[in-house]
């Protein structure tokens, strides 16, 4: 469903559906739910994408994660379909926090900025993932590059094997920019639990 550029251009936080991109929803592109949410990642997902444009202007080389700038995330949100999408459970935007593969094979996790469900979508293997990443950033300065670790299970991501990317809650350097831009402010969920 193409919504048009008044669609697109939907910038609210409600409880009940989150649209915040301009970028089209790519229609084909099916997320699978799953049970699992993370609302803390929730959180820092709309606070950062909302504040993307002063993040790249400002503070693009804040690290997200072993050697990858928070600029090349933000930059592969905008230009790769594949990190984008809506939950079909609740219709709010989905943004890609995790890559990851075997050869073959891989998956995309995303997070959905409303119901905070984790979801996924298949993708191409390791090495066709990377090869897509690099394409995309190619003209930029930043990296993005798959590890061959899994992710830390802390990070709130679905596991999976081989190499894999993924972006954390947990980033003291980044939630400290983001404060300083007021980005918590407008907060309607309340603050993570410990
Ligand atoms: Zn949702």
């Amino acid at each position: 469903m193409d919504l048009g550029p008044a669609g697109r251009q939907e910038a609210r936080v409600s409880q009940a559906r989150v649209c915040v991109g301009e970028a089209t929803v790519e229609a084909h592109l099916t997320w699978r739910v799953h049970a699992k949410r993370d609302p803390a990642l929730r959180r820092l997902l709309r606070a950062l994408y909302q504040h993307r444009r002063e993040i790249l202007a400002h503070y693009p080389a804040v690290p997200i994660a072993d050697e990858t700038e928070i600029a090349a995330i933000i930059l592969l949100w905008e230009r790769w379909e594949s990190l984008r999408g809506r939950c079909p459970e609740c219709g709010s935007d989905v943004l890609g926090v995790g890559l990851g593969g075997l050869l073959s094979i891989g998956v995309v996790t995303g997070c959905c900025l409303g119901c905070a469900r984790l979801l996924s979508h298949d993708i191409g293997g390791a090495p066709s993932i990377q090869s897509a990443v690099t394409d995309w950033l190619r003209d930029t300065p930043y990296r993005l590059t798959l590890m061959s670790r899994p992710t830390p299970p802390s990070s709130g991501q679905l596991a999976y094997g081989g190499w894999g990317w993924g972006l954390s809650a947990a980033l003291p350097e980044l939630t400290a920019v983001l404060e300083e831009l007021g980005a918590f402010d407008s907060d309607a969920a309340p603050p993570p639990s410990r």
